[in-house]
């Protein structure tokens, strides 16, 4: 399949409409407030709608209540996800009947479903528009319509996905950035709604992403972290037999001092060269998230997720073998149609025989127009649930004890902001991307800090700023 990247003369008219707009608001700058669910690609999107609703003219801001326009991107992974963004939609309806000129958005995975499209046209008469994912390069487009014509608009996926290079963004954080280097997925894992609302696998190519990091790491960037469903099939078509693992060569002999991260890695495609170029590479994170989904070969069959436990176990012993220091962190589905205790059990066994520094946990979620939503032998939600909470308890012991192996030594942090839940320290992130609180100046923050660790709990550690750093 040749992958379609939109052409200048598209972009162009894009900016034409951003400059309508702007035209449109010329006593006053408007507000725009985006509110994200999701992943990461979601929140890379919103940094670009962001981008674009500022080149517009607006201002983008944290309160709903003063917002000219509200955009919710929103996530279909699991229904739990649908189901906040839905309501959280329906609590701005009463925002609109005071404003009646807001104009309210919905975009992302969740409206990529025509069910949900329609659920939406219907049942939430006071939003104005509709995009997918593969239209968020035509977003002026689309906020110029819905200020001039005045009619409800649902913009309807290409169905193969599209790449658009060079849109604005606005990034959250000045020293830490996602940058996106493939979109969709062919895998069509059972369970998995992300093929459908994504679209087909592209790569972006690799000159663009180098001209990107580049950028970044010479404004001062400190974390880079490439996005992309499965980071091991990337295959730009301009570079015929270019790899994930030669675009990591190239960042990495890019000038500066960040750290690279990447998610997510698919099992059945990660390899050896990879992990050796992790291992030559020190820019790069000291951190794997594979995803394991389950330690039962007869369910990872039915998930179709093409490796076994034993293949999995294998390449995390090469992995512990040529980078000692890797944290290994992973997804677990628990609850999967036809999951049986003895099932759930190897899921355990692996969890015990890894012992991952962390994992995601999810209870199975149907999700409609995937194979495993018809699946024969659901699981029941009461036993679902006491697995998942049986998981948790294996994991959280291995989480803490994987933590306490740092108790006494310095580590290296990116520090990022105050912490939330531990008032007055500042929190930063290792390489194996573990929390860490500990006192200091707003001055750290954004740069990169030597911890001692003084105590470890199953998701954070505490330490003291390393003697002689503080000023
Ligand atoms: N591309 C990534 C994951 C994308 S979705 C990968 O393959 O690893 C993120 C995680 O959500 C998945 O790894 C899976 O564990 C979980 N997930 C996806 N669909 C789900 C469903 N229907 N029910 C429960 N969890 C699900
Ligand atoms: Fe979903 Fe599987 Fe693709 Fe990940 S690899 S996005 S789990 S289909």
């Amino acid at each position: 399949m040749k992958t379609t990247k939109i052409s200048e003369q598209e972009l162009l008219t894009q900016q034409e409409y951003t400059g309508k707009v702007a035209s449109l608001f010329a006593d006053r700058r408007p507000l725009a407030h985006i509110r994200t669910y999701g992943c990461q690609q979601n929140e890379a999107d919103s940094e670009r709608i962001a981008g674009m609703a500022e080149a517009m003219g607006y201002t983008v801001t944290e309160d709903e209540k003063e917002a000219d326009l509200i955009v919710v991107n929103t996530c279909a992974v699991r229904e739990h996800a649908e189901l906040k963004a839905l309501s959280i939609t329906g609590q701005f309806k009463h925002l609109k009947a005071r404003k009646p000129s807001l104009l309210i958005g919905i975009c992302g995975c969740m409206v990529s479903q025509e069910h949900r499209k329609n659920d939406i046209k219907m049942r939430y008469p006071y939003v104005d528009f509709l995009f997918g994912t593969s239209m968020l390069y035509r977003f002026p487009e689309i906020v110029y319509r819905a200020l001039t014509e005045k009619s409800r608009a649902f913009y309807s996926d290409d169905s193969e996905g599209n790449i658009a290079e060079g849109l604005p963004v606005r990034r959250e954080s000045r020293f830490k950035a996602w940058v996106s280097i493939m979109y969709g997925c062919n895998n069509f894992c059972t369970y998995c709604v992300v093929p459908y609302v994504r679209g087909r696998e592209r790569s972006r190519e690799k000159d663009d992403i180098l001209r990107e990091v580049r950028e970044l790491a010479a404004s001062g960037c400190r974390e880079i972290t490439l996005l992309g469903q499965n980071v091991n099939s990337y295959a730009p078509e301009g570079t015929p037999g270019y790899g994930f693992a030669d675009l990591l060569t190239d960042i990495c002999a890019i000038e500066g001092d960040f750290l690279v991260r990447f998610m997510t890695s698919h099992p059945k495609d990660a390899s050896h060269r990879l992990i050796d170029v992790i291992a030559a590479n020190p820019k790069i994170a000291r951190q794997f998230h594979l995803p394991l989904q389950s330690g039962s070969n007869r369910v990872l069959q039915a998930m179709n997720r093409r490796y076994t436990a034993e293949h999995y176990i294998e390449l995390v012993e090469y992995m512990r073998e040529k980078i000692p220091d890797i944290a290994i962190t992973s997804d677990i589905i628990v609850g999967f149609p036809t999951e049986t205790e003895e099932d759930f059990s190897e899921t355990l066994n692996v969890l015990r025989t890894v012992r991952y520094d962390n994992i995601y946990s999810f209870i199975f979620s149907p999700r409609n127009a995937t194979p495993a939503a018809k699946m024969e032998n659901q699981i029941d939600d009461a036993v679902k649930s006491e697995r998942f909470a049986r998981l948790l308890e294996v994991q959280n012991e291995i989480s803490r004890a994987q933590n306490e192996r740092y108790l006494g030594r310095n580590v290296r942090v990116l520090v990022e902001g105050r912490s939330k839940t531990n008032a007055g320290l500042l929190t930063g992130r290792s390489s194996q991307n573990r929390l860490v609180h500990f006192a200091g100046e707003d001055a750290l923050i954004g740069t990169f800090t030597d911890v001692f660790i003084t105590g470890a709990d199953t998701h954070t550690m505490t330490g003291t700023l390393k003697q002689g750093e503080e000023q």
